[in-house]
């Protein structure tokens, strides 16, 4: 099956200069800023359903990702992950089960594509910043690729996921303070040797591997978009991607409409929060971030003004919910759901009640929840 391919090149969020899809590039060389891939909705346009592959994972949708015809997939069976109805509320609450992913969480999918997309421009050696999941993927992913691997992560990380990324052929340093700290070290490390970051948002290639989750909902409601997404917000890859896909899916017309988003964050560290509900066009950095959503201690997401544009364009809501109510969480979707999950995870079930109860959102609403990652890397905070 020949044809051409939609991913067109690379273009920066900020100054908008455009890059050709064969080079490899992180942040903006003119003005560094994000830089996000182009993919030709009017190319798509011409695939039909049907064309679909029929791999059992996120490379079914291919045709969708910033990958060549003759790139090598570097793949560990990473998405096609359950959408489940929630049978313990009352509405229609739907949870999106990624831990069912590889290394336990969502992270997979975009370090599948990372890997992909980095191994076949010949890149040998790449070092990241991480709260520990992202650091098991990229190990995992790496190994498969002969990739060699370096995650750099806060002192504080769950010592499974540490474990984890070692046994997965990764060298990892520990770092005092936040996942700010661990980026600034990764950034002059990378600086000064001149290997590849592959760190949240300074490589483009994360956020469309996450933005399959957003095509596989759809055709898992049978081409249907539910009315809400709600999702944790640390770096923000997952909601920037899904928006994404969702907007392509919408201009090729296999769906009708889009979705709002509900971005949920810890009352400890909300950023993201604050910044939307007071009308701010960027993220400010929160000052001493303390909770135990490991995942969303980030107190300024380096896509911060992008992750509040898609929040803008899709309507939506923003809100924080404390520990106590994370921790809550945890134990109802175990009980109720048979569901083990990571407290960044929980906390989109912990938004429930507040949504429901302060009317946010109407109980005939179709809702998503993403269960962003296992709570086997977590069992000391259980
Ligand atoms: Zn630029």
């Amino acid at each position: 099956m020949s044809r051409e391919r939609a991913f067109q090149g690379l273009q920066c969020t900020e100054c908008q200069t455009v890059y050709p899809s064969r080079e490899i590039l992180q942040k903006c060389v003119k003005c560094g800023g994000l830089l996000d891939t182009i993919i030709n909705p009017e190319i798509l346009s011409e695939i039909s359903k049907d064309d679909l592959e029929h791999a059992r994972s996120m490379w079914r949708y291919r045709a969708f990702l910033p990958v060549d015809e003759k790139d090598k997939i570097v793949s560990a069976g990473e998405g096609d992950t359950p959408l489940r109805k929630l049978s313990s509320f009352h509405g229609n609450v739907w949870v999106k089960d990624e831990t069912k992913n590889p290394t336990g969480t969502f992270k997979d999918r975009g370090a599948s594509l990372a890997v992909t997309a980095l191994s076949s421009l010949g890149v040998k050696d790449i070092i990241l910043s991480s709260e520990g999941n992202a650091g098991c993927s990229f190990a995992l992913y790496s190994q498969i690729a002969d990739l060699a691997c370096r995650v750099f992560l806060p002192r504080q990380a769950n010592p499974a996921k540490v474990e984890l990324s070692r046994k997965l052929g990764a060298k990892v340093t520990p770092v005092e303070g936040t996942i700010a700290e661990a980026g600034r070290r990764v950034e002059a490390l990378a600086k000064s040797e001149g290997s590849y970051n592959a760190s949240t948002f300074v490589t483009p290639y994360r956020h469309d591997g996450k933005g399959t989750m957003a095509l596989e909902i759809c055709e898992q409601l049978d081409w249907m978009v539910p009315d809400y997404v709600v999702y944790p917000v640390g770096g923000g890859v997952g909601l920037v991607g899904m928006w994404k896909m969702f907007s392509v899916l919408e201009k090729i017309g296999w769906v009708r409409t889009k979705p709002r988003f509900v971005a949920v964050q810890p009352t400890g560290c909300a950023p993201v929060v604050k910044a939307y509900q007071s009308k701010r066009d960027d993220v400010d950095e929160w000052k001493n971030p303390e909770t135990i959503a490991f995942g969303l201690r980030i107190p300024k997401p380096l896509a911060g003004k992008w992750i509040l544009r898609c929040l803008r364009e899709s309507e939506g809501i923003a809100l924080s919910v404390t520990d106590e109510e994370i921790r809550k969480s945890m134990g109802q979707a175990l009980k109720d759901e048979g569901l083990l999950l990571e407290p960044s995870s929980a906390a989109t079930f912990a938004a429930l009640p507040q949504l429901y109860g302060e009317k946010m959102i109407d109980r005939s609403a179709e809702v998503v929840l993403i269960a962003t990652g296992s709570g086997l890397k977590t069992l000391e905070q259980f």
